[in-house]
């Protein structure tokens, strides 16, 4: 790959450190590097599109062959440019092509080429936002952005049709009785808060998983908040605070088609993650007010167990479905309990006019996790948290002798991650280059691609839906006509060996298809309610999932895709599992 003339042996030397401050070793190096930067910011997609398909065929195994080397060569070995040259050549086609249109598989897919240019930007300015003194502007423009996302979720905003939807359904009598918690923040209180040195409408994070931490770390802190004798939980520990409100433990409540970090928040944050205690879904998948609010009041009856929050999911990570969050929030008004809205994957849908009434009831929550890496189409990664009361951030703010001193404005004051790139100026361009009417478009993409992905699914004989796509993420499998026929008329017993079969027959699919790396969707497990003649039993089933953001992945992609999968099923020899 190296075919320059063999060059003077590198060594790391003062002067050659210097320099690489500064700029590219020599003439012939910058010009190569000029190349390459070209090709990654104008199409390192078409480029690794034109070497390979989602992925190269290489096993694990002779994958991780040439990654085994654990020492550090104390001379320097290569030059930026091979570097480069390497990685574009060895690494990008042993990468998952994740831009393919072919890949509908996860959260991750295709991003807009100027993100790049946005990250590199980032990454040049190489803004530290955990103060003010390593940031500036970009600590000031965080502010602002956060406020811009925070009024999409609470915000009067006139110019936006579903706010006015929003507000108009919601009827007068129980206008009165929501109080402030529904009526939607003015003009003012953005003017109010959006440099305020002394209030937080929210922070960036990392990801989702460390939204939702913060949210819950906060809510945690409000439950066990100081009064006189006790200094509150986050001084004193869980032991102290359980003994201090004269309870045993504490609890928070999630549909159990929540995401994973929620459990690991219960452990982070001290309560066990065995009191993530999840409510159960109905048909739908969507979490059962009713449930809720009976689980609520037994707990509430035996008097020993504090509820830190309910979490209400919008956009599961497995079904893209949205939990029912007007009943969630009017159950949690009722008993006053803590409302968290992981949007972490629907959030973005908000910009959408067709479809932001979905999310109807997110503006109730106190507080709501968004990623940006997901919806908003941002490169890895980037986590957004908001708190409806700007106040809510100081339950954990802490302060240091060198940054993040008493009184200052450093951002850093109030967040889990201590230095953090400057992430706003990614989403603030983007939404400048795009609109809300450009985001808007994709996400109806999704949504309008994922139905029809559904009604194919219908159709073709060998499929079953097992999700509807509230959103744009469905999940369904592969049934073997033979099976399909015996699934209806066996009992019970029966039905479960069927459909460990079916399971068996679905993970060697889907484990095919992803090897012969021309097309990608992932797995799960599910429970499964319905069943084909609409019987009650709750069996686990093994489910394909789609996730369906690429703007390019349209119906006539997905046909290709269910066709492999028929080809598929024809070459396993699935009688004998
Ligand atoms: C992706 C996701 C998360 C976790 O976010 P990360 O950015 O992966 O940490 C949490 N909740 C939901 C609903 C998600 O889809």
């Amino acid at each position: 790959m190296n075919n320059r003339p063999k060059q003077l042996k590198l060594v790391a030397d003062w002067e050659r450190l210097q320099r690489i401050f500064i700029r590219p070793e020599d003439d012939d190096c910058k010009e190569i590097l000029v190349k390459y930067m070209e090709q990654i910011l104008f199409g390192l997609h078409d480029f690794i599109n034109k070497n390979v398909g989602v992925t190269e065929e290489i096993s694990l195994k002779d994958l991780t062959a040439n990654f085994r080397d654990t020492l550090i060569s104390p001379e320097p070995e290569k030059k930026l440019a091979d570097v480069i040259s390497d990685i574009i050549s060895q690494i990008a086609p042993k990468a998952v092509n994740v831009a393919s249109p072919y890949f509908v598989g996860h959260m991750t897919a295709a991003i807009p080429f100027f993100m790049v240019h946005l990250k590199a930007i980032v990454a040049a300015l190489n803004q530290n936002v955990i103060k003010l003194e390593t940031s500036k502007v970009l600590s000031v423009l965080e502010k602002q952005v956060l406020a811009k996302i925070h009024r999409l979720i609470y915000g009067l905003n006139e110019s936006s049709m579903t706010n006015l939807t929003l507000l108009s359904s919601i009827s007068e009598s129980s206008k009165t009785s929501r109080l402030n918690r529904t009526s939607r923040l003015s003009e003012d209180f953005y003017n109010t808060h959006v440099q305020n040195a002394d209030t937080s409408l929210g922070s960036f994070t990392t990801g989702g998983t460390t939204a939702n931490l913060t949210a819950l770390w906060v809510a945690r802190n409000l439950f066990f908040k100081p009064f006189k004798g006790f200094e509150g939980i986050e001084v004193e520990g869980i032991a102290q605070a359980l003994r201090a409100y004269s309870l045993d433990n504490a609890v928070l409540l999630v549909s159990k088609r929540g995401h994973f970090s929620l459990k690991k928040s219960g452990g982070v944050l001290g309560i066990g993650n065995k009191n993530v205690i999840p409510i159960d879904v109905n048909a739908e998948c969507r979490l059962d007010a009713r449930k809720l609010s009976e689980t609520i009041k037994c707990i509430k009856k035996e008097g020993r167990t504090g509820i830190i929050s309910v979490v209400g999911v919008a956009g599961a990570t497995e079904t893209g479905i949205i939990d029912p969050l007007e009943d969630i929030a009017d159950i949690c008004q009722e008993h006053k309990i803590n409302f968290h809205v992981d949007a972490a994957w629907g959030g973005p849908v908000m910009l959408s006019e067709k479809y932001a009434h979905k999310l109807k009831g997110i503006e109730r929550a106190d507080s709501v996790t968004i990623d940006g890496h997901k919806q908003f189409f941002m490169p890895m990664t980037c986590g957004m948290v908001f708190f409806r009361d700007p106040l809510a951030m100081n339950h954990i703010a802490y302060h240091s002798n060198y940054v993040n001193r008493q009184g200052s404005v450093d951002l850093g004051i109030k967040t889990l991650e201590g230095s953090r790139e400057a992430n706003s100026l990614i989403l603030d361009s983007a939404l400048k280059i795009m609109g809300t009417k450009g985001y808007a478009l994709m996400i109806d993409h999704g949504i309008e691609t994922a139905r029809k992905f559904a009604d194919e699914i219908k159709k073709r004989e060998l499929f079953e839906l097992i999700t509807e796509p509230e959103l744009n993420i469905l999940t369904y499998r592969m049934v073997p006509s033979q099976i399909r026929k015996r699934l209806e008329t066996v009992d019970k017993d029966e039905k479960r060996e069927l459909n460990e079969k079916i399971d068996q027959i679905n993970i060697t699919l889907q484990r095919k298809q992803r090897e012969a790396g021309r097309s990608f969707v992932s797995r799960t497990r599910m429970s499964y309610k319905t069943g084909l003649n609409g019987s009650e039993q709750d069996d686990e089933v093994v489910v394909l999932r789609s996730v369906i953001m690429n703007p390019m992945t349209n119906i006539a992609v997905l046909n290709e895709v269910l066709d492999e999968q028929e080809k598929i099923l024809k070459s396993i020899d699935w009688i004998n599992y």
